[in-house]
């Protein structure tokens, strides 16, 4: 019998090791990784600048907590601020605990702006935002959510890439608008930028806040630092996790000056929070993915992709329904189970993420080359016509 809490669909297949792109088993099997455990590991595995910094500062100090300054943190504050439609930065452990903390300051700021009864959220069928209560409450997984009832109240579902079902969605109690710009548990839903910019609006006609739940298509992986940054849309919570920390766990929550002006001491904390080791590492990730030519480089191997992807999907039109995605965030739905493809593909050697409604997700570190490209699209390939 198994010590560990069976919450996971685990594989029999046992990681010890990593390198770049590929993962190895204890008898050095080899893995190309085009799950990067589930859209974390963005610059690969063992990346020699994260491994120098993240060392460079266990050897320095490892905690102290937000009693004092921190030069890290101000330091990564500001990067983000730079970056971004930001004016302040929180940081925490987890993108749930990101979500919360955005939740939280839903409420906030309308309680200090004199309209404490404003707390509902629209959140979108099939989104995904964690699993703390509020987290499960806003998403839309029912099996994340069954037998934990009654979960949080104030939280009203619309449809992605629907205006209007969100229009009906709100009412005098509405706070704020909750939405992925790419759904990654919900398979790979992309939410065109008519509807985020749509979103804008609605948000602003009825005074609410607009938060992007960007913890997976964030942090580069569609081509730009976050992906509403292509649309064109300034939202007023961003929160951000997995590639943040490349697998050390780390999570940010941005806002604006009106939002972070409701926000005072006491009011909302971690006590890992911002601490050295995750500041160090956070900014050794931003030193990479924020260097020019990035983002296109992101955006050009994850063409390529998706095209062979496509290709892949039209020449077995049995076993693939599509392509959805944008960048290195790609899903490709199974008529048949999916699981049973992943399965296939990893005894073949090639590393995915099964979301819902049998989409398959391929999240690659975002520092592929075109090689790992056409090595990846040859085991699709192979293995697809194995399972015709
Ligand atoms: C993974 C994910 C979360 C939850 O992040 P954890 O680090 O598992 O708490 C929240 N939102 C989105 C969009 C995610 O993909």
């Amino acid at each position: 019998m198994s010590a560990i809490l069976p919450v996971y669909r685990r594989s029999n297949i046992t990681i010890s090791r990593g390198e770049g792109v590929y993962l190895f088993s204890p008898e050095e099997k080899r893995y190309l990784d085009f799950a990067s455990g589930i859209a974390v590991n963005a610059l690969g595995h063992a990346h020699p600048h994260l491994v120098a910094a993240l060392q460079k500062q266990a050897a320095e100090l490892w905690h102290c907590s937000n009693m004092y300054q921190m030069p890290g943190l101000t330091r990564l504050a500001e990067r983000f601020v730079e970056a971004t439609f930001a004016d302040k930065a929180f940081f925490c452990n987890s993108g749930g605990e990101a979500v919360e903390c955005g939740l939280k300051m839903v409420r906030k700021y309308h309680d200090a702006n004199g309209r404490p009864e404003r707390y509902r959220v629209v959140t979108m069928e099939g989104g995904f935002h964690g699993r703390t209560f509020a987290c499960i409450s806003a998403g839309g997984n029912d099996v994340a959510r069954k037998g934990y009832e009654p979960l949080m109240d104030g939280f009203d579902r619309a449809k992605l890439n629907n205006l209007a079902s969100v229009e009906a969605a709100i009412g005098p109690e509405t706070a704020a608008i909750l939405v992925e710009p790419i759904q990654g548990e919900g398979g790979v839903n992309v939410a065109t930028f008519e509807f985020l910019r749509g979103l804008r609006a609605i948000a602003d006609k009825h005074g609410l806040l607009l938060f992007m739940d960007e913890v997976q298509c964030g942090m580069g992986r569609t081509g730009a630092l976050f992906t509403h940054q292509q649309a064109g849309v300034k939202p007023d919570i961003v929160s951000a996790a997995k590639g943040i920390g490349n697998g050390f766990p780390l999570g940010a929550c941005l806002t604006t000056d009106a939002v972070a002006s409701a926000m005072t001491p006491g009011s909302h904390g971690s006590t890992y929070g911002s601490n050295p080791l995750a500041m160090a590492v956070g900014n050794a990730v931003l030193d990479i993915i924020l260097a020019p030519g990035f983002f296109a480089h992101v955006s050009e191997v994850g063409a390529t992709l998706k095209s062979g992807l496509e290709t892949l999907a039209k020449t077995y039109p049995l076993l693939f329904e599509d392509v959805r995605g944008s960048g290195l965030m790609l899903g490709l739905k199974t008529h048949k189970p999916h699981y049973e493809f992943v399965e296939r593909l990893r005894e073949a050697g090639l590393l995915t993420a099964p979301a819902e409604n049998r989409v398959i997700r391929i999240v690659p570190p975002l520092i592929i080359t075109q090689g790992h490209v056409a090595e990846a699209l040859e085991i699709l390939t192979n293995t697809a016509k194995g399972w015709v």
